[in-house]
């Protein structure tokens, strides 16, 4: 099962990369979060997030229901366990579209899980993105480029840097990381045991 962890500073583009490769790979799940940040126009509760008041939120930490969780620009944002059980069940491969402290806390519990940071061009570009979209209020943006600092100084730790120039770059990118990963040891070891234990059988 390929566990690929995204992270990119806000307005980047990592949610736009995300659609193109979920719609171009159907075995991979964007895995559905849970926040207490209200919907943007569009977004339905139990595919972008399950959008969740900040007491059942908390109700769900004091239940350990999270693998991670983290307070991002004022509001909080959780990957279930559930999620990645349901995953593993149903033989998906799973898409985290986390900040860099859920990247880091789910690379710790998941060593084997690819963890990719999606860079802009130009640090420009941000402040444009995120105004271009008009979801956010300039309070937001503010804090939102503020973290952006800091969220860099965490991109060399990432196993890939993808550079979202244009959306058709960044999702080939994108694509050709995720492919990768489909073929790393961890992916190929029950073909390899069978392998091995068929050879070991054929031994005269
Ligand atoms: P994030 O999920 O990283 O916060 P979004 O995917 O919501 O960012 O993208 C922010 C805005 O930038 C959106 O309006 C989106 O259409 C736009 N955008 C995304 N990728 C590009 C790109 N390569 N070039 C120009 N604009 C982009
Ligand atoms: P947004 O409000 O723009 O959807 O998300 C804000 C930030 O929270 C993004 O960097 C997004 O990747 C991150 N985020 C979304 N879900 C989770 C999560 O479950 N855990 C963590 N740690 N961050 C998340």
């Amino acid at each position: 099962m390929v566990l690929l962890v995204m992270a990119a500073c806000s307005g980047t583009g990592k949610s736009t990369l995300a659609k193109r490769l979920l719609a171009a790979r159907p075995k991979l799940k964007l895995s559905c979060s849970h926040t207490t940040r209200a919907p943007r126009p569009g977004e339905v509760t139990g595919r972008e997030y399950h959008f969740t008041d900040r007491a059942a939120f908390e109700a769900m930490v004091a239940r350990e229901a999270f693998a991670e969780w983290a307070e991002y620009a004022g509001h909080l944002y959780g990957t279930s366990h559930a999620e990645i059980e349901a995953a593993a069940a149903s033989e998906r491969d799973l898409l985290f579209d986390v900040d860099v402290v859920g990247a880091f806390a789910l690379k710790r519990t998941y060593p084997r899980a690819t963890s990719v940071f999606i860079l802009p061009p130009r640090f420009e570009a941000l402040e444009a993105r995120l105004r271009g979209r008009g979801t956010e209020t300039e309070a937001a943006i503010a804090r939102r480029l503020g973290a952006a600092q800091r969220e860099l100084e965490c991109a060399s730790e990432f196993d890939y840097l993808v550079v979202n120039e244009t959306v058709e770059t960044g999702a080939a990118e994108l694509m050709t990381v995720y492919d990768a990963a489909t073929y790393a040891r961890s992916e190929r070891a029950p073909l390899l045991d069978l392998l091995r234990r068929v050879a070991r059988g054929a031994q005269p």
